[in-house]
This record gives C-alpha cells, structure tokens and sequence, in this order.
C-alpha cells in the first residue's frame, strides 16, 4: 500500500510525486520487455511431468472449472498450529491495531467525525487510511464470523455508525476524509486535485468490501447501504464516455465490485430489502470497466515518462474524455489485456490480478482467463521468491524483472496477501490445484512472517536475509501490512474446502470440521492432522446418507511418496484430474480417508538464473521454509555452509517460538576475517566444524535482533 520504507520518516505529498517521478523507470522496464516471454515452465519444485503439474501444459487456454468456497460460517477450526494462532490475532493483534487507528497523530478513526462536524484543515494520517479502517471492518468481520464476540461487534458497529454518519452528509454518499477535510473541492482528483495520491476509489472500494464482509458475518446492512450507495454514484460517475475515464489507482475495489455483484445475485431478497436501488449488473460492469480502461491513454501525459506535465494536465483541468497514464508504477502502461508481465507496485499489481481472476469466474471472457494466467504464471514462474513473498525492489515496492530475485529484498507483507488472495481466486476460477499449492507457500511463510508470535508488532518487508537493525515495528506510519494480513487470516478458513456440482474439495490441511451440501445431501468432513509438523492427515466422510460424489484431494506439489487409503484399502494418486487425486465412490458416514505425505527435510536450489542463489541452499520441510537465526547458532550467520549432501535431524520444541520443529546439521564455518575484499585467490576454503540450527521463517524475528539467512552457501 505505502510508498515508502518504513525508514523512511516524513513522507508528504510532494515526496509521493517525487517518488513516482523515477525518471530511469520507464527504460529500466522497457529494457526488460523482451525478456518477458510465455511462461510454460514448471515451479523448481514440480517437474512438467510431475502428476500434480500435469495442467500446466494447457493452463494458457484453460477453460473456467468454478469451484465454490465452503463459507467461514460452514468451517470450524480446530487445530494444534492454527487456533492458537487466531485466538492470538482475534484478541490481541484487531484490538491492538484498532487502538493505534485511534490514537496515532491524531487518530485516523477522528478524520470521520471531523467530516460530520464539517471540520477542516487537519487530517490523521495519510489519505489511504479510510481504507486501513474499513480493511480492518472487513478483517474482523471475518473473525467474529468464525469466533462470535459481542464486545468486538460491539466496537465495529460504533466505527460502522461514525462512518456512516459522515457519508450521511454528502448527498450521493461520497466520503473520503482525505479529500473532504484537506483537499477541498477536488473530489476524484477534479478541479486540481489528484486521484493518484488521494486515493478515493481505493478508499470506496475497501469501503463496499467491508459492507459485503460484515453483513456476512451479523447479517447487518448499515455499512452495506453505504456501499451499495457509492457504488450506484460511481456507476452513474465513471465509466466509457460520456462518464468520466477514471480507474482506481491502486486497485482492490476491482474485485470489491464483483463481490458486491455476487453477493446481491446470490440474494435477491436482501437487494429487495435494500432501502435503495440495487444495480448489480452495473457493479459487474464499473468493475471491467476499471481493469479494461488501464492502459487506454494514448495521446495523454506519462505520470512516469514526465509527471510535471501529467500533473500540469491535471491541474489545467485537460480532462475531457480522458486522464494522464498512471504508468506502469499503477499498471497503467498498457492495456490489461496486453500486459505481458505482471509489474509496477507489487500490491497495486497483486490486487489487479485478483480483481481479473475474480471477474473472470464469472464472465467468463477468455481475455480476462488468458491474462489471468499469464500473469500468474510469470509471477509464481519467475518473480517470486521461495516465500510467496513478491515486490522485491523497494524503490516503489515494486516487482523487479524476471528472475531477479535477491535474498534483501524488499516483499512487502501487503503484497504476499495479495499474491495470496490472487492465488485463491485462481483456484476458485479454474479448480486447479496448483493455485493452492502456491496459496499454502504464502499462507505458511511470507504472509505469516508480517505479524509477531505475540501479536503486537509488525513486519513491512520481509527479507531472506537480514542484521541485527531490522526489526518488528510496534506502529508504522504506514500501517497497511496488519489490515491485510488480518483479512488474509480473517478469511483463512474459506479456503480450506470447495464445492462444485459433485465433489467436495480438500484444499489446506488444518484440523477442522466443515459442514457442505452436496446434490442436497448435507455432508460433514473433519480433518485431523499435525500439519505441517506432520504429514499424516485423517479425513472422516459423513454423507447424512449414502450418496455418490467425490473427494478431491491436493497432494501439495513439494509432496513424494504419498500414500492415500480409503477405509484401510489403498488408492492410487498417479492420475490426477486438474492436479487433484480423485476419489469417487459411494459414501457412507464413518468412511475415512487417511493421507500419508512424508516430510522428509529438503534442500531446494533455485533456478540457475536466480543470481542471488547461485551456490546456495534453501531447506524446507513440508510447506515450510525454514531459516537460520543467530539466536540458535554460534557461528556467524554469513560464515555457514552446508555441505552437498548434508544430513538432517528434526526436534519437535514445545517450548521455543511457541513450539516449533528446529532442523539440525553438520555445516562448517568459514573464517571470513582473513579474507582479503579482492585476491586473485578464492575466499577461505579454511573451514571449521559447525551445527547449523534452523528454524520457520515464518517466526524469524520473535527474539529480539538477530542475523537471519534463508539460502545459505554449499561448499563441495
Ligand atoms: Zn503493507
């Protein structure tokens, strides 16, 4: 979301556009355009001929499978690694970020009030916190849907009454404090203003999702009719000419619109109840409007090209039917549909790709499919690190080119949950497994790394390898990481099951109960598991009769030797229906699936054009990534090798990082001291003896400052 690294101090207005200015920017991409071919390869760790990869060869003309998500209210969580964690987030990390929205420099919950007052000239923070707030609406929500807490909801319909009460004052419901308070007159960047920084479309997204997300989860439509209100005035506002050309500068309200669409399809009685109209249709279309239009300004000022006379333009009121090109910084640059990468700002781009995939399940346009998959196949292909973690260039946090993946990298904890609601929505377009495959990677590693064990402190970046100065912040003046991280968690539990017409699908393995219907036939499914301590997962089928469907079950891609067993009797994984093993059968209550996925410890090496890796190791084990930490080393960080063929053991401790599995090895030490900066020998070969202890990069940083490394030297 920010603009900035957290270092970065004071950041105005002026450091925004002179941040955007980037004049090397627009060569630097152009010079890499020629290297952005179509993607066919397959992740480092799935070999093209492997069973679980087998769509890969058709994924650029893959025909829609819409799966459906098993609701958060049909799902309950119960499990030795996730629950504690939720009630952590649940009680400790909303109530712990709602206080700082109240009370830093000012208090961006205050800006609403001040609005309703018609109190100008100061506002907390920076424009894009009405957004914050209404992501963390939309996170608790979610919460309080999983875990019922009276207090909390008790506390979101105060904020829910403050921000309505705001919009209240304007007639077609428009509120965005930012603008309403400092930048008045300007609304959607007109009459002088700018949109880019203001942030408003942004902001009204966040504001209809959370609408959709808390009527979900209390059945309350106060915040609902302010979205649906907004969402009927930017219907009539924006658009193809004769509406005004104006696109979200930074995307989220793309998908927003379709969820919005979706959820008054799928209720007819709740748009009739509405005290207003309701024009689903339209939300649909202002949603590909906004992700058609990028990219249609031919003929009109490069923000990034030359952003004084964008701005010029802007302020001399050039509208007419159009607007300056956001560049490729907003992926701007180009048509959508034309893109050949994905690029820019790593959470603008991640949050585009789930708008398109989103719409794309449900048009069905085979551009929206094509472009959905070809950008996500650059990114997981290419420009993603072994985390999930994407946007590895802090200069406008943006995504590097292909294959350019240092270990300091920037990846925003925001662009992770971006990465990883693309991930999901791909899934839910196209029923393939791989998107979860890359789903779990994000979930367990670079999404989880962003929030501290206790709960109350916070990563922006999260880097593959680090010193003792970087770390977890308490506040941000930029606090966009927490919102983001707890919607992602806060909707966690949706992406454990789907549906479609005959089957129930098995996506995450998380110790669970979810509650589905199947042909009308209500069917229980309970899962029980260490995961991912443990590969061994049971899986109780409870049909409330005998009926015929199917289970369709991920074998995660970085899984060997499986073994699956239905009621004791084995079941072959070798064929694989769009990455699943399929098990069709008639089922009966008491029928038990128990899955076997060895977790051996592995060492992963990038690709060879992967530079900042060439002659390292990464080592996982299950779905983990797993880090070294000079908290549990004696050696220094940098000095440790492993060697080629290293030998591994696991300890399960209950009593660090809030109980973790630690691997251990023989590694050696070298002594870097001796070493001159340049020779015309190679560096030390003198090693020492070492133990290399290493623990989940997701608890990196729990033990105040440490050296931290993920790929770590081999020597032969
Ligand atoms: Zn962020």
């Amino acid at each position: 979301m920010s603009h900035r690294s957290p270092d970065c101090g004071d950041f105005n207005r002026r450091d925004f556009l002179r941040t955007l200015s980037a004049a090397g920017l627009a060569s630097w991409f152009g010079g890499q355009a020629d290297a952005a071919t179509p993607t066919k390869t397959a992740p480092t760790e799935a070999p093209a001929s492997s069973p679980g990869q087998s769509s890969i060869e058709s994924a650029g003309t893959a025909s829609l499978h819409k799966l459906n998500p098993v609701p958060i209210d049909q799902v309950v969580i119960d499990d030795e690694f996730w629950s504690p964690k939720r009630k952590v987030w649940q009680e400790v990390t909303i109530r712990d970020c709602f206080s700082k929205f109240e009370s830093d420099r000012g208090g961006a919950i205050n800006n609403f009030d001040k609005v309703r007052l018609g109190q100008t000239g100061t506002h907390a923070g920076d424009p894009w916190m009405d957004g914050l707030i209404y992501e963390m609406i939309r996170g608790a929500s979610d919460f309080l849907l999983s875990h019922p807490d009276p207090e909390l909801e008790k506390q979101l319909d105060g904020y829910i009454a403050r921000i309505t009460a705001a919009a209240a004052t304007n007639p077609h419901g428009y509120i965005n404090t930012y603008t309403q308070l400092i930048e008045i007159g300007h609304e959607w960047g007109y009459n002088g203003g700018l949109q880019l920084w203001q942030h408003e479309i942004y902001n009204l997204g966040a504001l209809i999702d959370a609408g959709v997300h808390y009527y979900r989860a209390t059945g309350k439509t106060t915040l609902l009719v302010a979205g649906v209100r907004i969402a009927n005035y930017m219907s009539d506002f924006m658009g193809p000419a004769p509406k005004k050309n104006l696109v979200p500068c930074h995307p989220l309200p793309e998908e927003a619109l379709v969820r919005l669409y979706e959820l008054l399809k799928e209720q007819p009685s709740l748009a009739a109840s509405l005290p207003l109209p309701v024009r689903d249709d339209d939300y649909l279309k202002l949603a590909e409007f906004w992700i058609e239009d990028r990219g249609n300004n031919i003929g009109k000022p490069d923000w990034e090209k030359d952003h004084k006379a964008a701005e010029q333009f802007v302020r001399d009121q050039k509208y007419g039917s159009g607007r300056p090109s956001w560049g490729p910084y907003a992926q701007d640059d180009a048509p959508v549909f034309e893109q050949k990468d994905i690029h820019g700002h790593a959470v603008r781009a991640t949050l585009l790709c789930t708008g398109i995939a989103a719409a794309a399940r449900v048009n069905d346009d085979e551009r929206y499919r094509a472009t959905a998959i070809r950008l996500w196949e650059n990114m997981v292909y290419r420009r993603m690190h072994i985390t999930g973690g994407v946007g590895a260039f802090a200069n406008e946090e943006k995504f590097g080119p292909d294959y350019t993946l240092p270990n300091d990298a920037y990846l925003e904890t925001c662009a992770a949950v971006g990465a990883g609601f693309f991930h999901h929505n791909m899934n839910m377009a196209f029923g393939d497994a791989r998107y979860v495959d890359e789903l779990e990677r994000t979930l367990y590693n670079g999404a989880l790394s962003g929030v501290s064990l206790k709960g109350d402190s916070y990563f922006y970046e999260n880097p593959l390898e680090c010193g003792p100065s970087r770390v977890r912040w308490s506040w941000h003046e930029c606090p966009c990481c927490p919102p983001m991280f707890l919607k992602f968690m806060g909707a966690m539990p949706s992406y454990l099951y789907a549906t479609d017409d005959d089957s129930v699908y098995v996506n995450l393995f998380v110790g669970s109960k979810a509650s589905v219907k199947l042909g009308g036939t209500p069917v229980t499914v309970r899962q029980t598991t260490r995961y991912p301590w443990d590969g061994a997962v049971k899986i109780d089928v409870a049909p409330a009769q005998p009926k015929e469907f199917a289970v369709m079950l991920r074998i995660p891609a970085w899984c060997k030797g499986e073994t699956i067993r239905v009621n004791g009797e084995p079941v072959s994984s070798d064929q694989r229906t769009r990455g699943y093993v399929r098990i069709a059968r008639e089922w009966h209550t008491n029928d038990v699936i128990e899955v076997d996925m060895p977790m051996p410890v592995r060492q992963v090496y990038a690709h060879p054009m992967v530079q900042a890796d060439i002659g390292r190791t990464a080592i996982m084990r299950g779905p983990l990534v797993y880090c070294a930490e000079s908290a549990d080393n004696a050696q220094a960080i940098r000095g440790l090798c492993l060697p080629a063929k290293p030998e591994f053991s696991t300890a399960h401790r209950a009593d660090l990082l809030e109980g973790v599995m630690t691997i251990t090895t023989h590694a050696s030490d070298r002594d870097l001291r001796g070493d001159s900066l340049y020779s015309t020998h190679p560096a030390s070969e003198a090693t020492r003896p070492a133990t290399l202890v290493a623990v989940p990069y997701f608890a990196n940083a729990n033990r105040g400052p440490v050296d931290m490394a993920v790929w770590i030297p081999v020597v032969s």
